[in-house]
């Protein structure tokens, strides 16, 4: 029988091993750890959605990021180490010119990665949603296997057994202040983590009219603030730069999630100087200042060609006080952990990256793996994806919930559907469908969903999906853990 919050074993919680036998009695099954200590600690005693910051029993990964070891089939090329690049001591300055695109390379390591291939055969003999349906019910099972209940209901009960409330608000859209567009799915790196299975392969693509219906939204919805373009590698979108001059116009801050080797793709060469001169937000993906772990996990050369790239935006001002140029970078876990403090690990990245190429950067932010795609194909194939879970849920944040990037954003998918977030998207887990409006009879384009859920063309302004419920799934998990997850990085200062 499941028992409620209070019964949580602190001691269990604080066994900080990463198998599923540490679950705690809560969950529904024996606890091995003895008996549970009388319900006092920081962790249940309140949910305060604001200052309590539980004890947690995996918030331990080191900073020295660099050192973390990650096992794979293929070797990588000892050709650009961190280590070779440290020696040389003196600043690296690396140059952005006649680099060729990357897009051959990425196409040789997918053929080559054994994890791909599988990936692309069960894609083939099963089609995109089955193979997601499938994904989903892996997650569950897992959680079936360790007593655990869905992500709302678990919520619910924290909520009740916390306040004596029901939790009506928590999973609901507030007013919205971020639009997220994905704006299309090719990219010319193929990351083994990515969320969304991009690649040089992958086409799809916004279209015009569906990029002017969101920035007739846009225009329409004076509590948004932040135009957020992602992919894919948004800028090798037919649609980049018009969304995001407009996004400018109209006077809002617009982010490029950039992958920076985009820039340096033949036919990019003047984008680096459209982005800052239009004073885009450029928030970029660098799991690591160390070439072995960058390259290990988003393909070989991506780690040189991505400094080349920040130095190009370095010397357009980005990153220097008083530009008004913000670059972020962010970090992602190698493996199956969740990520050190952000804090520290930024003031080491800061460190590493100016001492060996005289790097500069505004913020670093730290993104839990969320077990969606590809990461769950990586923890299935390495018999993780149990004890993954198993880790999420013990180190459930209450502090963590009201930063949910979902209650404040909407996500456009490259079709024009609405989802709750970029995760939920690549699930296909559409938003709820407001009540109280209308599709549009003059679209252009059917309902993509096939009327199952909202698209663009069912709302004319971002007010209209306030006070929706949130569609949530076992991948939620991932947000709530340690110090919390979003598209800004952690939600929680720890
Ligand atoms: S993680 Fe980003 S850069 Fe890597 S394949 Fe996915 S979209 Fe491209
Ligand atoms: S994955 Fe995270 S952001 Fe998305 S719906 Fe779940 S809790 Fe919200």
């Amino acid at each position: 029988m499941l028992r409620l919050p209070s019964s949580i074993c602190r001691r269990a919680l604080r066994g900080g091993t990463l198998t599923s036998g540490s679950t705690p009695e809560f969950w529904g099954r024996a606890n091995p750890h003895g008996p549970c200590l009388p319900p006092t600690s920081a962790f249940h005693t309140h949910l305060n959605l604001h200052n309590s910051v539980p004890d947690l029993p995996d918030f331990n990964t080191s900073v020295d990021i660099h050192e973390h070891k990650l096992a794979r089939p293929v070797k990588p090329t000892q050709s650009t180490t961190n280590a070779q690049l440290q020696k040389k001591k003196e600043r690296v300055k690396l140059k952005m010119a006649k680099m060729d695109s990357l897009i051959p390379e990425t196409l040789r390591e997918m053929e080559k990665d054994e994890e791909f291939k599988i990936t692309a055969q069960k894609l083939k003999e099963m089609g995109q949603a089955k193979l997601t349906r499938e994904e989903r019910k892996k997650k569950q099972r897992a959680l079936d296997h360790l007593g655990i209940p869905s992500f709302r209901d678990f919520l619910k009960r924290f909520h009740h057994e916390e306040t004596g409330e029901k939790c009506n608000s928590l999973l609901r859209k507030i007013e919205i202040e971020i639009l997220q567009l994905n704006i299309g799915l090719h990219c010319n790196q193929a990351c083994n983590h990515c969320h969304v299975e991009s690649s040089p392969r992958r086409k799809e693509m916004m279209d015009r009219e569906t990029a002017e219906k969101c920035m007739a939204i846009l225009e329409s919805s004076p509590s948004v603030h932040t135009l957020d373009l992602t992919g894919g590698a948004p800028e090798l979108c037919s649609q980049f730069r018009y969304l995001a001059s407009e996004g400018r116009r109209m006077g809002r801050e617009v982010i490029d999630r950039c992958n920076l080797t985009a820039l340096l793709e033949p036919g990019q060469e003047d984008t680096a100087e459209f982005l800052a001169k239009n004073g885009i937000t450029v928030i970029a993906s660098l799991p690591c200042y160390s070439a072995k772990n960058v390259n290990i996990q988003r393909g070989s050369q991506v780690f040189q060609r991505s400094m080349v790239a920040l130095q190009t935006l370095n010397d357009l001002g980005y990153g220097h006080p008083d530009s008004g140029l913000e670059i972020h970078l962010v970090y992602n876990p190698l493996g199956a952990f969740l990520p050190p403090p952000q804090g520290p690990l930024e003031q080491k990245y800061k460190e590493e990256l100016d001492e060996a190429f005289g790097i500069k950067f505004n913020n670093l932010y730290t993104i839990t793996n969320i077990p969606v795609k590809r990461f769950t194909d990586f923890l299935v194939r390495r018999n993780e994806l149990e004890g993954y879970m198993d880790m999420l849920v013990r180190n459930f944040n209450p502090a963590a919930v009201e930063g949910l990037m979902c209650r404040n954003t909407i996500n456009v998918g490259w079709d024009g559907r609405i989802f709750d977030c970029d995760l939920n998207q690549q699930l296909d887990l559409q938003s709820r469908r407001p009540l109280n409006v209308q599709t549009d009879a003059t679209s252009p384009h059917p309902i993509p969903s096939g009327g199952k859920g909202p698209s663009v063309w069912d709302i004319s302004t971002a007010a209209d999906v306030i006070d929706l419920g949130i569609v949530t799934d076992t991948h939620c998990f991932g947000c709530t853990a340690g110090s919390g997850s979003s598209c800004q990085g952690a939600t929680v200062s720890l």
